[in-house]
């Protein structure tokens, strides 16, 4: 696996893809840094080693150019995260780009506009991305964000640069990261799969199942396993028309001595509200007009003894409605839980989805091995699926 420390970047011109898809507010700032943050090691290796990086990526869902999906938005925002005075160019492609990439001196940092300002970007256009490989002398992929997509600059340009290709630091962690839980673990090995669809994550659990020891099973697509189980959930979240797919799973899992942990207990309430009347409920006897939305408290116990006793954790998806504080405990336990084993050596992983939205509302994510910083992208990866971005790197 070929990375940015493989390469001297020496009065090379870096063409580097990031995921600088950032949150922006109604005064076009940016919200949330994070994404830019986790750009920076692989930029400032650029740059040390003596070169220039031109940046490229997509900033939301622009129907052709429209100003509010600029990146000139976030121009200032790099510069003082990256501690270089940031040129932008309103083209990612044709003359103006390419003159602005030529007369970048080694030390500066050119950010391209916005990729999906071209359809070409996202229908893998061949000849935008080869008009996009012009700009650089070493392709960069740090975007693990869109990695799982065929899109021009994550996937379609690496053919253009046949020898001087490479992950980012990034991308690299993320990769390294998700091998240690599925490839080369320690166990026992425990994932715990929540939110609120058994239907999202079938995949996942099946590809697992021949890596994990343990697999917890929480949030709301419990529910459709203690029905096929034969309890009463009462108005609990559940997916009908997936009875037979948990049944099959939890056949699987009896056939590759894989133990499956569901909740014993749970916080029901009267409606699906922030004020809603509550009571602790036995999951197998929940009341009709009442609905689980949390884990209760000997789940609680349970689950986060399975965590300790674990030496590698993966946690995909929120144990209950954590959006409401009535309703967050199971999921602030897990999180706690976790933050234990890792301080006590386990290798840990929060990835896809909500979870990671929870481990930085409830101040955990320093206390994880790794957070991902893709939800897609890591969902397919647990899937068992080659992403197509990373596979354009490898070939
Ligand atoms: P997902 O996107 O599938 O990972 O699901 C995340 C969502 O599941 C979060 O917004 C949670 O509020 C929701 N969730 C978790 N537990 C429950 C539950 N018991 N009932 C309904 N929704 C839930």
């Amino acid at each position: 696996m070929k990375t940015v420390n493989d390469f001297n970047f020496d009065n090379k011109k870096a063409l580097i893809r990031v995921d600088f898809n950032v949150p922006l507010n109604e005064e076009l700032q940016v919200t949330d840094t994070t994404r830019i943050e986790a750009a920076k090691p692989t930029i400032l290796k650029v740059l040390e080693d003596g070169g220039s990086a031109i940046l490229m990526s997509h900033l939301g869902r622009p129907k052709g150019v429209e100003d509010q999906f600029s990146l000139n938005h976030i121009v200032k925002t790099v510069s003082d995260i990256i501690g270089v005075q940031v040129k932008f160019v309103p083209n990612c492609i044709g003359d103006e780009a390419e003159k602005a990439a030529a007369e970048l001196k080694n030390g500066g940092v050119l950010l391209l506009e916005n990729l999906r300002f071209h359809p070409e970007e996202k229908a893998g256009d061949k000849d935008f991305a080869e008009k996009l490989s012009k700009l650089g002398d070493i392709y960069i992929n740090d975007a693990f964000g869109t990695a799982h997509r065929a899109h021009a600059s994550t996937t379609i340009i690496a053919q253009f640069f046949p020898e001087n290709k490479c992950f980012g630091l990034l991308l690299a962690k993320e990769i390294e990261s998700l091998n240690a839980v599925l490839s080369n673990s320690q166990k026992p090995v425990t994932a715990i799969i929540g939110g609120a669809k058994v239907s999202s994550k079938i995949d996942v659990i099946k590809n697992i199942m021949d890596k994990v020891d343990n697999i917890i099973i929480g949030g709301g697509m419990a529910y459709t396993f203690i029905k096929v189980k034969g309890g009463n959930i009462g108005d609990s979240i559940c997916e009908d028309d997936k009875l037979d797919v948990a049944q099959d799973i939890l056949n699987l899992a009896k056939k590759k001595n894989v133990r499956i942990h569901l909740p014993i207990d749970v916080i029901a309430a009267d409606s699906f509200s922030p004020d809603a009347k509550t009571q602790i409920c036995d999951i197998y006897h929940i009341p009709d007009g009442w609905q689980g939305l949390d884990a209760g408290p000997k789940t609680n116990i349970g689950f986060s003894f399975i965590i300790a006793e674990s030496k590698t954790i993966l946690w995909n998806g929120p144990i209950g409605v954590f959006e409401m504080e009535k309703f967050a405990k199971g999921t602030i336990e897990i999180g706690n839980a976790i933050a234990d084993a890792t301080a006590d050596g386990a290798f840990s992983l929060v990835g896809g989805g909500d979870s990671v939205a929870a481990v930085k509302q409830f101040g955990l994510a320093d206390k994880v091995s790794y957070v991902s910083t893709g939800g897609g992208a890591m969902l397919e990866m647990l899937e068992g699926k080659t992403l197509p971005g990373i596979e354009a790197i490898l070939n």
